[in-house]
């Protein structure tokens, strides 16, 4: 069986990572000096998880520097793993801490992307929480996407469909921008939210949708629209979303031939590489080596 280590070395992309909060909790704790107890643990859902972040993290990030050394830290963790192509999350949120100073916000963007060419194809994307002000969002948004730093975008939070009307003009500048247009849902919303989602949004991508697979016509239309699910075993796992690794619905959705990468969501909660997700599942026998080696080919 092939280790650990050769699933290091495979070009493989992260497309599913919050940057705020995609390090090493080892790195994390060296920076910050501020320990989180009993971590990473297993949690009792999306809750649970922010009341760490309320907390613990968010306290610990109040400057423009903060977040530009988080963001490096889950670069380097990234590079570590081996991950050549990076579609790393950066949540419009930050804006306040570069004092709503569009360029200088894009200036750190950019600095990362020339800074690690070397290393990592880094491919920036914005993100949008849904019960962030949205005023500020119409504000800053459409300077952000225009500027050609984000590659994506993708739009999280809770998993409700109630209000996501508010967010479709942002999918409509993506469109017309050439930008690549993602989202969360079916991390624990159902079948028909997936699909709904991406019909309303014109999703390119799923983050997550791991709830298609209670719907064989579900995943059938994800792999008809080549729609790719970038799934998060391990954060699925510990936040509750599925009861074992073993019960995760990953295989499932590879055999309906949708296009799927694994990603690590946040590697400072999950703690587990895309290279240890990978090695995992073949390891449980969740998958078969040809699988893993499909997951890494895509998005590469
Ligand atoms: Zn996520």
């Amino acid at each position: 069986m092939k280790d650990l280590q050769y699933y290091i070395t495979r070009p493989k992309v992260d497309a599913h990572n919050h940057l705020n909060l995609g390090m090493r909790y080892s790195s994390y704790l060296e920076w910050s000096g501020m320990p989180i107890p009993n971590f990473p643990r297993k949690m009792n859902g999306l809750d649970d998880m922010h009341d760490v972040i309320a907390r613990y993290t968010r306290p610990r990030c109040q400057t423009a520097d903060d977040v530009t050394s988080l963001i490096d830290m889950s670069l380097n963790d990234a590079i570590a793993d081996g991950v050549t192509v990076l579609e790393g999350s950066i949540d419009i949120g930050f804006m306040v801490h570069f004092h709503k100073d569009v360029e200088k916000f894009l200036q750190m963007v950019s600095g990362f992307v020339s800074r690690y060419r070397d290393r990592i194809d880094f491919r920036p994307e914005l993100g949008f929480g849904k019960t962030f002000d949205k005023t500020k969002i119409s504000k800053w948004a459409p300077a952000l996407m225009e500027s050609g730093s984000f590659k994506s975008i993708d739009l999280y939070g809770p998993e409700v469909e109630e209000g996501i009307e508010d967010f479709k003009y942002l999918f409509t500048l993506a469109e017309k921008l050439g930008i690549k247009k993602k989202a969360h849902v079916g991390e624990f919303s159902d079948a028909a939210s997936v699909r709904r989602f991406v019909e309303f949004f014109d999703l390119q991508e799923v983050q997550h949708g791991i709830g298609a697979a209670a719907d064989d016509s579900v995943l059938a239309f994800l792999a008809e629209r080549k729609v790719r699910c970038n799934v998060c075993p391990q954060s699925n796992y510990l936040l509750g979303a599925v009861p074992s690794l073993k019960e995760h619905p990953v295989k499932r959705m590879l055999d309906a031939g949708v296009p799927i990468t694994i990603g690590t969501d946040d590697l400072l909660f999950f703690d587990a590489t895309v290279s240890e997700q990978v090695f995992d599942l073949v390891s449980e026998g969740i998958i078969t080596e040809a699988d893993a080696d499909r997951l890494l080919a895509e998005g590469v």
